[in-house]
């Protein structure tokens, strides 16, 4: 089992969804991220939070075993995004982003932290992200996320991040708005050509697509019920996934696409609720029982050869 660190986003969140409002509640890429990624390995989080933010959320994250040396408190506020939803919950509508104490902040890891092999550049302003890969000595595999907010003011800085990655995860309408094409599988390709190996864009509840080594695979999402609040299910994919590797120390094929299937249903369980309620609060054997679910949902008959043969073809037509 190897370690990973991830830096990002803690954030007071104020959500509306068409099932209700929550204010000031903890949020953020690298919170999300790091609660999954706990499920699986060791993690460290790197960011910063000001004086309101609840010392029971740092106690929180301590009580999943998270590793929060690397999580300042300074003065001032903590980084406050507000979004709203509609009924169409994969489209976050941003009302505001105050980066408050993350505005200056420039992250100082310790000798440890440095060695860390799997590495998550959770969203954040990519300036912070390089500054982090820039300590790390020799990680194994360095995973980086983003948003439109940084794609609009800072492409230059995320480009450079994205070259010296290995895994990059966007969603759909950040991939098209990146690599300003309007079809997903050329962004994917011009994505690789980039650096990463492996591209992953998301499609909300709609599934992802992964570019990789091996070609393309698409991968549905699992289908939920209870879906109150999106907030945080692609931060929560890719901690699982990335937790997931780490875990196995694997990064070969067949190890990525059982990283998926982790990141896939660990994100289902955070939309149930607001914040990391659920995701804290998972019953053993949840998270596996709902990967054999998945695996149940997408199984694929073998075909049947000559009911697909074109009835043109042999001259019936
Ligand atoms: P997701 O729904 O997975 O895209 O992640 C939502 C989380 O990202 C929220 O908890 C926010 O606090 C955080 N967030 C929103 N905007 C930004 C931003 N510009 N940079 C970093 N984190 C952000």
């Amino acid at each position: 089992m190897a370690k990973a660190l991830i830096v990002g986003s803690v954030a007071l969140d104020t959500i509306e969804t068409p099932h209700g409002t929550a204010e000031r509640i903890l949020g953020g890429s690298a919170s999300f991220g790091s609660y999954a990624a706990s499920y699986f390995t060791d993690v460290s989080i790197v960011g910063v939070v000001g004086e309101d933010f609840p010392p029971e959320a740092i106690d929180q994250f301590k009580a999943r075993g998270i590793g929060v040396e690397g999580l300042e408190v300074r003065e001032g506020k903590t980084f406050h995004w507000s979004g709203r939803y509609e009924y169409d919950m994969n489209e976050a509508h941003t009302k505001a982003t105050e980066l408050n104490v993350f505005a200056d902040f420039r992250p100082k890891l310790t000798a440890e932290q440095r060695k860390t092999p799997y590495v998550f550049l959770a969203n954040i302003h990519p300036q912070l992200q390089l500054d982090v890969l820039e300590q790390m000595e020799a990680p194994k595999l360095v995973a980086v996320d983003t948003m439109n907010f940084w794609i609009e003011g800072f492409k230059k800085e995320l480009t450079g991040v994205i070259e010296r990655c290995d895994f990059l995860l966007m969603n759909d309408g950040e991939a098209r708005q990146f690599c300003e094409k309007p079809n997903l599988i050329e962004c994917g390709r011009e994505l690789r050509r980039l650096g990463p190996s492996t591209v992953a864009i998301k499609k909300g509840e709609h599934g992802a697509l992964l570019f990789h080594n091996g070609g393309i695979s698409f991968f549905p999402s699992y289908p939920v019920m209870e879906l109150k609040d999106p907030t945080g299910a692609g931060d929560t994919f890719a901690g699982a996934l990335i937790g997931y590797l780490a875990r196995k120390d694997d990064t070969g094929a067949d190890n990525l696409v059982r990283a998926v299937q982790a990141g896939t249903c660990m994100a289902s369980f955070v939309v149930e609720d607001f914040s990391l309620t659920r995701v804290a609060n998972l019953g053993p054997g949840e998270l596996r029982e709902r990967v054999a679910m998945l695996r149940e949902m997408v199984r694929l008959p073998e075909p049947d050869e000559a009911a697909l043969e074109s009835r043109l073809a042999s001259g019936v037509l």
